[in-house]
């Protein structure tokens, strides 16, 4: 595909620095590109300079946790002023939050005889070239890896650090509302992300769409990397009834794992797509074909 409007970098989770994920999409034929890591826009100067210098398009994108219904729930921004205070403000608060959070992690884990692992993921986040946000499940797993206190990452998540366990702090997020609310006060384009990932029943996912659409929300993510088609197909239903735009993106965090930069199954044809809202040049194009 040659657009992509969700993918990470190590400026949250992802595993390549903002303008190796530029390059790398770049290769894979991307030609519109929104980096949305997890609430922060550190990476996005990097990323739009490197943008640039591949004369490739780039938007300015995030992704937002917040919270509906007694779940997190994340919502994709883009096409914002990275100054915007709106924008800058909640994202202060929610730094605030990490931080706390991530040295709770720590004082738990040390607590069951793991010390220092607060720093020893602060080091490796530093060490992957990131250091303005707090350390997060990943860095702390590969800490205790590292460690020897487990054998891999996906023996950290299971004993210490997964859903449920003694390091799975919970954060105080914003509602949903709140967050639609200050993403388009801050002049952004705003998608629910990956609304089938939620486990929720149907009912309660089209409640979600509703309340999301009346908060202001513009687009669905019709499509997240190589989810099932019948997802897909689900999904187009709701954003046909609810008369949104779509989204699409690979969700991509690292390489060799579930997601690829550029892949993602096509969205259906019929619906209104938000990249043409950043694609000027083909929106001539299709005018000019008289369509
Ligand atoms: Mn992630
Ligand atoms: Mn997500
Ligand atoms: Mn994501």
């Amino acid at each position: 595909m040659d657009v992509d409007l969700h993918c990470h970098s190590t400026a949250s989770d992802g595993a390549l620095a903002p303008a190796v994920v530029v390059a790398r999409a770049h290769e894979r034929g991307v030609r519109l590109l929104a980096l949305t890591d997890h609430d922060t826009l550190e990476g996005l100067p990097e990323a739009a300079a490197a943008a640039a210098q591949l004369g490739m398009q780039f938007i300015n994108g995030v992704e937002l946790s917040c919270t509906w219904g007694g779940a997190t729930i994340h919502i994709l921004g883009y096409g914002f002023d990275l100054h915007a205070p709106a924008l800058v403000e909640a994202l202060d608060a929610l730094h605030h939050g990490r931080w706390q959070r991530a040295e709770e992690i720590g004082k738990r884990l040390a607590a069951k005889g793991m010390p220092g692992a607060f720093e020893g993921a602060r080091a490796l986040q530093q060490e992957l070239g990131c250091s303005a946000n707090a350390p997060a499940r990943p860095h702390f797993a590969d800490y205790l890896v590292r460690s020897g206190y487990v054998k891999d990452r996906a023996e950290a998540f299971r004993k210490w650090l997964g859903s449920g366990k003694l390091g799975d702090v919970k954060q105080h997020w914003p509602e949903l509302a709140e967050t639609v609310d200050t993403l388009r006060r801050a002049g952004a384009w705003v998608s629910l992300a990956h609304p089938c990932h939620y486990d929720f029943t149907r009912s309660k996912r089209r409640k979600l769409v509703a309340d999301f659409a009346s908060a202001g929300g513009h687009a669905l993510e019709v499509v997240n990397g190589m989810q099932p088609a019948d997802q897909v197909g689900t999904l187009a239903i709701l954003a046909r009834e609810f008369g949104m735009l779509v989204s699409a993106g690979s969700d991509f965090h690292a390489p060799g794992q579930w997601s690829e930069l550029g892949i993602y199954r096509p969205l259906p044809e019929d619906l209104p797509a938000l990249s043409a809202r950043f694609k000027p040049s083909q929106m001539a194009f299709v005018n000019s074909a008289g369509i």
